[in-house]
């Protein structure tokens, strides 16, 4: 899984999301020690990042922090510190995609787009897999990569060479527990233990979407 799929959550639900709250706890700490508030609002958050000169886009329209790695949650927060200097910028291509295609050569889509910077969000392969339905006909087994969304334009990107074999294993489930997963077993019926992973991992949210995106990984 991407790293950032791990704070992903509905809006509406990401007062309850666990990484979402300690963010915004260390955030709130942080402003209240000096007498400003922030509070967490949902806004374009790759746009905002770029604009504001934290990060700079990549060829696949990912944000990245530094030019250094796109492997980051970005979340938006509006506070009442006053803004002294006006640091916003327009929208900033990484210098490292001048002489580079090697996320357009690997996207299994074909999405990311020579000829335009916005990429092709329909031949995108987490457009499907983050939501329910079926996938089209056009995306066939080899096309999947990850549990929910897709690394390949991030995996192959040399400017997150540093960082990309930096894997944690942070849920393991037994024979038993991914059979019940794929046979689509109701999350309250699932043992604690297993139940906790899923938390663990961030899929009790999206748990709906689990076995089928399971079942096309290991069909491959
Ligand atoms: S793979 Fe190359 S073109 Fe694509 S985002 Fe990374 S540096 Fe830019
Ligand atoms: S996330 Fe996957 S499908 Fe989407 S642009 Fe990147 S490589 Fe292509």
């Amino acid at each position: 899984m991407p790293p950032m799929y791990l704070f992903n959550t509905n809006s509406k639900l990401e007062k309850k999301q666990k990484k979402v709250i300690e963010v915004t706890s260390i955030v709130e700490r942080v402003l209240c020690s000096i007498n400003f508030r922030a509070v967490k609002i949902n806004l374009p958050c790759k746009l905002l990042a770029v604009g504001s000169g934290l990060g700079s886009y990549g060829r696949n329209n990912i944000c990245y922090i530094d030019d250094e790695s796109s492997f980051y949650w970005i979340g938006v927060y509006i506070s009442d510190m006053p803004c002294e200097n006006n640091t916003w910028q327009e929208n900033k291509i990484m210098d490292a995609c001048k002489d580079c295609n090697l996320c357009l050569k690997n996207c299994p889509g074909g999405a990311i787009a020579n000829d335009r910077f916005p990429i092709h969000a329909d031949k995108c392969i987490t457009l499907y897999n983050e939501n329910e339905g079926g996938f089209p006909k056009w995306m066939n087994s080899s096309c999947h990569n990850s549990l929910i969304g897709c690394m390949r334009c991030q995996s192959v990107c040399p400017v997150n060479r540093k960082h990309v074999y930096n894997i944690e294993d942070i849920a393991e489930f037994d024979s038993r527990e991914t059979e019940m997963i794929l046979a689509g077993t109701q999350l309250d019926k699932l043992p604690e233990t297993t139940y906790r992973k899923l938390d663990t991992i961030n899929f009790v949210e999206d748990y709906n979407l689990l076995a089928r995106n399971l079942k096309i990984l290991i069909s491959k």
